[in-house]
């Protein structure tokens, strides 16, 4: 196994049995089945200058361990991904909460129980509870779009309360349109727990963070005297896909490609752009101790930026004096400037137009897209992984 930057002068594509693009976990996943379960020789073709994709972790100048491209919190009720996942790293016990921020009073995220006493005051929240459990039973998840349909003036109540002060203006902030305007599954992400568990992923058997962080992971899963990872390279500069072949630096390959970034970039726009949201991360490192009372908080009602996490309280780093904390600012991704495709818009067109970008790779036999860019879906780690373990099965068993 090899990680190095650039390719070398005599990099000959032919060398290799499969050529994978793209080094987060759609990529390692399948380089490393490929790898284990067949002896192919892989390269990865990575253009950032580090492995891991958008869970890339690293520590900051203040020695804080951070996510470059946002928090990252493992969780998954998928038993063939945990286990999969498990043989590269030890898991914390670490359980994600949020708070939301709702005019200075801080009230958990999926609003359960407790918020809906801070809300409501003891007594009102207590009874409208009640309504909940009587209505959806205890321990239920409920999407706010469904609560908000329900014909009852007290689940009215709270699904106004909830709708305003909550998914509002976040959704407004995060996707520029209202909670009615985008796939109910995105807002169903949250839903309200009717319930006590804090947790924001109520009931996922499994969660925490890796240890020794997601990099590690990464260089675990990587680490295969099969796998040559190359840094700092576009293959865009290499790979050409026509309608029914793949050729690599020029010449035909006729091993298997597996592609885990955006189609339509792959093609320069030619049917049009994919739209996305990308977010500004903004990092500020303070002398303190401890920033803020959950490791996220959601600012629901006020601010420009969506949350603040505190990496510090996610990976239970001790750092005495110093904290690092992460404003992030969503906003319209414009193409081919170098901004990163972070959202998936999950509307009708986009998906017909990723549809055409789709069918045009599906007569190149050996080419083959996986992950949360190529799928053009908005999937959480666990999906991902689920995703190229299916992949790499159907190439295992061809
Ligand atoms: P990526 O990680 O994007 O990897 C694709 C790789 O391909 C990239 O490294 C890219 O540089 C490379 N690539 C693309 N084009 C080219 C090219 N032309 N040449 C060479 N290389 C190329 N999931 C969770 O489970 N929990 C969370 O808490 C969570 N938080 C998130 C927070 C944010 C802000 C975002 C945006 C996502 C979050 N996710 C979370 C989702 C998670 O990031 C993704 O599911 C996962 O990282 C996707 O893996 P991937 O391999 O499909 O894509
Ligand atoms: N959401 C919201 N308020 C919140 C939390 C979530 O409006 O306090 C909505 C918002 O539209 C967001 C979606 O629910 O995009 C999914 O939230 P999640 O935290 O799962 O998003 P991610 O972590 O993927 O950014």
């Amino acid at each position: 196994m090899s990680i190095r930057q650039g390719l070398p002068e005599d990099f000959n594509p032919q060398s290799y049995d499969a050529i994978v693009v793209g080094a987060g976990y759609a990529g390692a996943v399948c380089a490393r089945r490929l790898a284990e379960a067949c002896g192919n020789k892989v390269a990865i073709i990575e253009r950032r200058p580090h492995i891991g994709g958008n869970a890339y972790d690293y520590l900051d100048e203040a020695g804080i361990l951070v996510h470059k491209y946002g928090p990252h919190i493992y969780h998954t009720t998928n038993e063939r991904v945990h286990e999969y996942l498990s043989r590269f790293t030890e898991w914390t016990d670490y359980s994600h909460k949020v708070l939301a921020n709702i005019h200075g009073t801080f009230m958990p995220v999926p609003f359960n129980h407790r918020s809906l006493k801070l809300a409501f005051g003891e007594e009102r929240g207590e009874a409208l509870y009640q309504k909940l459990v009587a209505t959806f039973g205890k321990d239920k998840k409920v999407p706010i779009m469904e609560l908000r349909s329900k014909n009852d003036p007290d689940l009215e109540e709270i699904a106004d309360y909830v709708y305003e002060n909550v998914f509002l203006h976040y959704t407004m902030k995060q996707w520029g349109k209202t909670p009615d305007q985008i796939d109910p599954a995105v807002t169903g992400r949250v839903p309200v727990f009717v319930g006590d568990d804090e947790r924001y992923f109520p009931q996922a058997p499994h969660q925490g963070m890796p240890k020794e962080g997601y990099t590690k992971l990464f260089e675990n899963m990587l680490n295969h005297d099969l796998i040559d990872v190359f840094l700092g390279v576009d293959v865009r500069d290499l790979l050409k896909v026509s309608e029914t072949s793949v050729s690599v630096c020029d010449k035909p390959y006729g091993g298997e490609v597996v592609y885990t970034g955006a189609l339509d970039e792959l093609f320069g726009y030619d049917l049009g752009a994919l739209p996305y949201r990308t977010v500004d991360m903004v990092f500020e490192t303070m002398d303190v101790d401890d920033f803020q009372p959950a490791t996220t908080v959601n600012y629901t009602v006020s601010e420009n930026f969506t949350r603040i996490t505190e990496f510090k309280k996610m990976t239970g780093q001790v750092v005495p004096g110093k904290t690092t904390i992460l404003r992030e600012y969503s906003r319209t991704y414009i193409p081919g400037v170098g901004e990163t495709p972070y959202y998936v818009i999950n509307e009708p067109q986009n998906q017909e137009l990723y549809k055409k970008y789709r069918k045009r790779v599906s007569g190149v036999l050996n080419f083959h897209v996986v992950g949360r860019l190529a799928e053009y879906r908005y999937y959480d780690m666990d999906g991902v992984v689920a995703s190229a373990l299916e992949l790499s099965d159907e190439l295992i068993h061809n």
